[in-house]
């Protein structure tokens, strides 16, 4: 914990309160797998900012995938009024498609899809997936079959708005059921529904230990 020189001024009787930043052991990047649309529920686009918002207040830095549409630029945003860090990592073929944020921190291109998951990984203390699409998916299931594979422990925080990923977790469960994944599994990854469990099971995780790809991959 450390305090910065911004203050808090508050009428009508003027109380000058340091505002503090919280830092969490074992995280200084934390990567946000989401959405590049908005979805139909504004608890989506709510969470997404709320997010950015505690992200940027705890002094984490963000890593994402670069873009400036649906949750994805919400997020980004949010981190980036509240002063805090954001770091972009986005193919070259998808910088135009995705209108690649030009304001961040910093925008790494890469050369494909693949590289980018690599760089966002690497750059990354623990992974939080809001609601999101096909895409989305991909990078979750990716960091979690890592996971299984024992590449890392770095923890995996599927954040549950309004049971957007119930039917995802009821897959999984069926999958165990069905005989194809051990139940040991449900260990890889943590279910929250709102940022503050976010942030307790973050809080609470152990130091991630992993094996450096990609010799493992
Ligand atoms: P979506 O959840 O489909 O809206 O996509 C969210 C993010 O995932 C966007 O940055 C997409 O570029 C990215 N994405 C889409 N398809 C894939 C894929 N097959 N592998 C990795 N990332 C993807």
């Amino acid at each position: 914990m450390f305090l910065t020189d911004d203050i808090n001024i508050c009428n009508p009787v003027t109380i000058v309160l340091p505002k503090v930043l919280f830092l969490m052991k074992n995280i200084s990047s934390l990567c946000v797998f989401c959405g590049s649309r908005f979805g139909n529920d504004p608890a989506y686009e709510e969470t997404a900012r709320e997010l950015g918002a505690v992200i940027a207040d705890k002094g984490i830095r963000l890593v994402y995938g670069g873009g400036s549409i649906g949750l994805m630029g919400v997020v980004a945003n949010a981190v980036m009024e509240n002063g805090g860090e954001v770091i972009g990592v986005i193919p070259q073929f998808l910088d135009e498609m995705e209108i690649g944020k030009p304001d961040l921190t910093k925008l790494i291109i890469t050369n494909n899809m693949h590289d980018r998951k690599h760089k966002m990984f690497d750059l990354s203390d623990g992974f939080i997936s809001l609601p999101g699409g096909l895409g989305t998916l991909d990078e979750t299931f990716e960091i979690l079959t890592w996971k299984q594979l024992q590449v890392h422990t770095k923890p995996v925080i599927i954040l549950d708005v309004a049971g957007y990923w119930t039917e995802l977790l009821g897959l999984i469960d069926s999958v165990i059921s069905k005989g194809f994944a051990d139940q040991r599994i449900k260990g890889i990854y943590q279910v929250a529904h709102n940022t503050t469990e976010v942030f307790a099971f973050l809080d609470a995780a152990p130091e991630p230990q992993f094996k450096p790809y990609p010799d493992n991959l």
